[in-house]
């Protein structure tokens, strides 16, 4: 499909092609296959009313690139030469967002189009004025032209207009060429272009990886020397890009290129640690595999679960050296749980909304082993019973916990209500479930210890 479609743009190229540097390239409708009901609701209406009121719109960026390449767009952004109160007086249900460089949200329904203002990408010499000293832009709000709007873009697949009007597509960067070679490339000089915005980096790592391209030697060359300006980067935005790469549904392929471009080391430890553990990297390893699954088979995904996965190793290491160390199980895993979170908030800080369902996902972990009595019943009854469920299954599929166990479980569940009596009584007499149990009856008994650690397992969550 995409070597068709790109034949189709590739092959009839030549005979559009406006004379170089003068302006864009204009693919008409018979030059490509975008047709305007591929282009979502709201930024086609959008656009309609930006260019009836006399001004230039566009849908530009990642949708025009993931169209062109027949990838479903994540969501379609509009740029026009509209100001951002012009485009405020045209839609009743807009407003303007943002301080530094204003865009406005224009709402169509359960729909929100971002539209922004052509932005100008500024000369060196206003550049430096505007930067700290890691060459970082501190202001950014000057409006441009089109072609300038083009030119502050990251890479030139990104910077593809499309008209839904005429159904035509507009290319300064040469942007098709590198798409239909597969290849991504930096605007301008790389080196600076990621000294402006280092999250550049990830992001060509990010988008290499989802597309399937290979990044050209030149924009992939400085990034070795420059990954430690990540360390500049605010916390909140870095951690935003993690999560889009691990959201991306191309996540193994991500972490492999962030892998391949040194970029996982130090910085991120989160992915660092996470697959180098030979104990616990398969399961970090599995729950990326599962995530780009799930988002294949337009599955919801939950990057609390994905988190967890990735800090388990540890967790669970930490927890098991405190066991060792004589530290009841329960309160060892609570301490384990809070020291691996600590130590990776003095790196890559994980937002507290996480927290809950992260420690949750954590602290039903050695309830899959403890079997006895109504235990499993109590268990199943669990709000999160299902999450914690298939993260123990990840586990167990990983070499991390048992597998029989873990087969159990998908049998209790299935089972009707005589059959899990019955699945609870094989357990007895098999002898399987006394993991937790016996534990704690040698602890009552032999050390008359209070309380269980089992039963405070099975409170604590
Ligand atoms: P996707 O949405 O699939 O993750 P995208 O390319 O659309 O990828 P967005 O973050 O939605 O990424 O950004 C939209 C567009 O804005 C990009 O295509 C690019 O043109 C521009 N852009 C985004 N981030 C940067 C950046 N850091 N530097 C320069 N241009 C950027
Ligand atoms: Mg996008």
């Amino acid at each position: 499909m995409i070597t068709k479609i790109i034949s189709k743009v590739f092959g009839r190229r030549k005979a559009t092609a406006s004379p170089a540097k003068a302006g864009p390239v204009i693919y008409g409708p018979s030059k490509h296959h975008i047709r305007k009901d591929l282009i979502s609701r709201g930024a086609r209406k959008t656009c309609e009313e930006l260019q009836r009121a006399g001004h230039t719109a566009f849908v530009v960026g990642g949708a025009v690139r993931d169209l062109l390449l027949g990838f479903q767009p994540k969501d379609f952004d509009v740029a026009t030469s509209a100001h951002p109160d012009q485009v405020r007086a045209l839609f009743r249900r807009s407003r303007i967002i943002g301080r530094r460089f204003q865009i406005v949200h224009v709402m169509w329904g359960a729909e929100t189009v971002e539209v922004s203002t052509y932005r100008a990408h500024f000369t060196k010499e206003a550049e430096e004025e505007r930067q700290d000293e890691h060459g970082r832009v501190l202001s950014d709000n000057v409006f441009g032209t089109q072609a300038e709007d083009a030119v502050r873009r990251d890479f030139t697949v990104n910077a593809l207009f499309y008209d839904p009007v005429k159904e035509e597509v507009w290319d300064y960067q040469h942007g098709v060429k590198d798409l239909i070679a597969k290849k991504l490339v930096m605007i301008g000089d790389p080196a600076t272009r990621y000294r402006e915005d280092p999250v550049r980096m990830l992001r060509a790592a990010r988008l290499s990886a989802k597309l399937g391209f290979d990044i050209e030697p030149r924009t992939a060359q400085p990034i070795r020397e420059l990954k430690p300006l990540l360390a500049h980067v605010p916390q909140a935005r870095l951690f935003e890009e993690i999560l889009k790469l691990l959201l991306s549904g191309s996540a193994v392929a991500c972490v492999q290129r962030l892998r391949e471009l040194d970029l996982h080391h130090g910085l991120l430890p989160l992915l660092d640690n996470a697959l180098e553990d030979p104990v616990t990297g398969p399961f970090a390893l599995a729950a990326l595999r599962a995530t780009d699954e799930r988002l294949r088979d337009d599955k919801p995904v939950s990057p609390a679960f994905l988190l967890a996965a990735l800090l388990w190793g540890r967790v669970e290491s930490r927890w098991k050296a405190l066991e060792a160390g004589g530290e009841p199980s329960t309160p060892a895993l609570h301490s384990a749980m809070h020291d691996a979170l600590d130590a990776q908030r003095g790196k890559l800080a994980i937002p507290r909304r996480f927290d809950a369902t992260m420690k949750e996902l954590w602290l039903l972990q050695p309830r899959f082993l403890q079997r006895g009595g109504q235990r499993p019943h109590r268990l199943l009854e669990h709000p999160r019973f299902r999450a914690a469920y298939d993260f123990f299954e990840l586990r167990a599929r990983s070499g991390d916990a048992p597998l029989d166990v873990a087969k159990w479980w998908e049998d209790f569940q299935e089972a009707a209500p005589h059959d899990r009596d019955e699945l609870l009584r094989a357990v007895v007499h098999d002898g399987q479930h006394e993991g937790g149990q016996k534990k704690r009856r040698r602890r009552r008994g032999g050390r008359g210890r209070k309380p269980a650690e089992g039963a405070a397992a099975e409170e604590s969550p």
